[in-house]
């Protein structure tokens, strides 16, 4: 008999806390106006007493493998777009030559296109990813980066020749050339937490951003220089940085072992420059993007296996749109749209919304214990555009 009791009893308390008569369950709402236009909760759902809401959540809005973002207040899920191709550009620097340099008063037009056209700034890792949660409802995704470090890119002003002549400081802050990437993007360019997603991959075989500040060359590849030092720390903590090689030679000239031992050299350099560890290192762009004899998908995936931190993922420079969903070559061998003064209006005609691109779609849940509405978007963080479900929780 005790027996008997001892199995039975565990199943009738569990069936008992289950039971959909003994409890009220969970249920979602979709926030949105009536008919009147007066914000509400117009759309219910009773979540399945088994069911976890994000999952059941999105199951119901037909979401396939969607990217799922815990926050204090909200969860984000968001889909990969589909139906459409994202623009990811690759700039070289700053200059009046017709290949691989853009006009200052080019490159910011390009940039003030950025918000007034409808485009999210996304990280080239959150890209490499698949994760699209940054980006609201209704907004185009778009990544962008430079190459080489070279000049124009993240310049200060000095007294004298700008390669070698001493930074110009006002108590000890220099200032950035007006005209170069980093001073037009500071401008112009939309943030995230306060981050500007632009990454700048450095390149060793010449000096860093092309100054010294009066300190000697050191020759290749060039390490120790105070002013480099001073230009990573600052970009690591208000842009992106991420690799481009230490010897900047082609991937398929160097064969695997060279090539990833070159990278990590590469990292390991950008980690000295920013006094232990560059946080935002998370990508590379091939030197001269990925040629002949260089495999993709997982084959490439492999060569970096062996680095002391995965990389999310590797650009290509060959002038082609790239897939949300890095098909068909995968997250290291992502396409790149090339912009320099020979084909600029192609940018520009992108960015001015003439070609249709990849549109976000992400949904917001916001949890509470009793129906009512949520707090406002803005508080929330969340787009006017961005679709915003209730999780009423029983007690
Ligand atoms: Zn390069």
């Amino acid at each position: 008999m005790q027996h008997l009791l001892a199995s039975v009893f565990p199943i009738l308390v569990f069936s008992f806390l289950v039971s959909p008569f003994s409890l009220a369950a969970d249920v979602l709402w979709r926030y949105g106006t009536d008919r009147y236009g007066r914000e509400s909760l117009i759309e219910s759902v009773e979540l399945p007493p088994e069911e976890e809401a994000v999952s059941f959540l999105s199951r119901h809005l037909g979401y396939e493998n969607p990217r799922i973002k815990v926050l204090a207040e909200t969860t984000i899920l968001a889909a990969t777009p589909t139906g459409g191709e994202v623009p990811v550009f690759g700039f070289h620097k700053l200059g009046m030559e017709p290949r691989f340099a853009l006009e200052p008063k080019r490159f910011r037009t390009l940039i003030r296109l950025i918000q007034s056209k409808g485009w999210y700034l996304m990280s080239d890792t959150d890209f490499a990813q698949g994760d699209f949660t940054s980006v609201p409802s209704g907004k185009k995704p778009l990544v962008m980066g430079s190459d080489d470090a070279s000049s124009g890119t993240a310049i200060y002003l000095t007294r004298g020749p700008s390669r070698t002549g001493r930074v110009r400081r006002i108590f000890g802050t220099p200032r950035w050339d007006p005209n170069c990437m980093v001073a037009i993007l500071e401008r112009f360019a939309p943030r995230e937490n306060n981050r500007i997603n632009f990454t700048f991959y450095i390149s060793f075989d010449a000096i860093p951003f092309r100054q010294l500040d009066g300190a000697k060359n050191p020759g290749f590849p060039y390490p120790n220089i105070p002013l480099v030092r001073e230009k990573i720390t600052y970009l690591d903590a208000h842009f992106r940085l991420g690799i481009h090689s230490l010897s900047h030679q082609k991937a398929a000239d160097m064969g695997q072992e060279a090539f990833s031992q070159d990278v990590l050299a590469a990292w390991n350099l950008m980690n000295h420059y920013a006094g232990g560890r560059a946080e935002t290192v998370q990508t590379m762009a091939y030197p001269y993007g990925i040629v002949d004899g260089v495999p993709d998908g997982e084959e490439l995936a492999s060569w970096f296996e062996e680095l002391e931190r995965p990389l999310a993922g590797g650009f290509d420079f060959d002038d082609q749109w790239a897939s949300p969903n890095h098909q068909p070559r995968g997250p290291y061998a992502i396409s790149r749209l090339g912009v320099d003064n020979s084909n600029w209006e192609r940018a520009r005609k992108i960015l001015e919304g003439k070609v249709p691109t990849a549109v976000a779609q992400r949904t917001i849940l916001w949890t509470t214990t009793r129906k009512r509405l949520p707090p406002s978007r803005k508080s929330l963080g969340i787009h006017r555009n961005d679709d915003l479900w209730v999780l009423v929780k029983e007690d």
